[in-house]
Order: structure tokens, then sequence, then C-alpha cells
């Protein structure tokens, strides 16, 4: 199962429609881990639904501090959808 590190909600890849392309988890993210892609290797903070908490170790419950992340990265893409600009979210810095 793909991961979508900067999903601004759950950010497993789910197979949807009816000819089985991969699709962004559309369930309530309410669990938060930091995720280490591999190529380029950097550390994410991601978002997880419950059914999907256990694919990414080490999720839990959403933090005051994810809360703020997830609204960031929802205000992003809503800017993406309405033209307004587009700020990738980025990985977290090794500072974090
Ligand atoms: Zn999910």
């Amino acid at each position: 199962m793909p991961i979508q590190a900067d999903a601004a909600g759950c950010c497993c890849m789910v197979r949807g429609g009816n000819i089985g392309q991969w699709a962004s988890c559309t369930a309530r993210p309410d669990f938060a881990a930091v995720w280490t892609a591999h190529r380029p290797r950097r550390r994410w903070r991601v978002f997880l639904c419950a059914q999907h908490r256990t694919r990414v170790p080490g999720a839990r419950e959403l933090t005051a501090d994810d809360r703020v992340a997830l609204l960031a990265r929802r205000r992003r893409l809503a800017a993406a959808r309405d033209g307004s600009g587009w700020v990738p979210p980025g990985p977290l810095t090794d500072s974090r």
C-alpha cells in the first residue's frame, strides 16, 4: 500500500474506482506518526485514520501540534485548488 507522505489527511493510498487505481484514503485522520521515505531519505509527519494506523509504526493520537500541521496542509491544498497558489508541504527538518 503506497504512502503519500504529504497528504492533507490519511497518508495511505487505497484502491478505488472501478478500474482500481490508487486514490487517497478519505477517512478521518485521528493518528499521526513520523514516516521515513527512502529516496530521497526524509522524515515526514504523516496522518492516519483508525483503519490504517498500524501501517506506520509508532502512530499515536493527534497532538495539538499535529492538528496545527494537518490544518496547515488542508489550507495549502485548498489554496492549490482555488488557484491562489501551491506551497507543497515539506519533510520534517532534522531539528524537530
Ligand atoms: Zn486511511
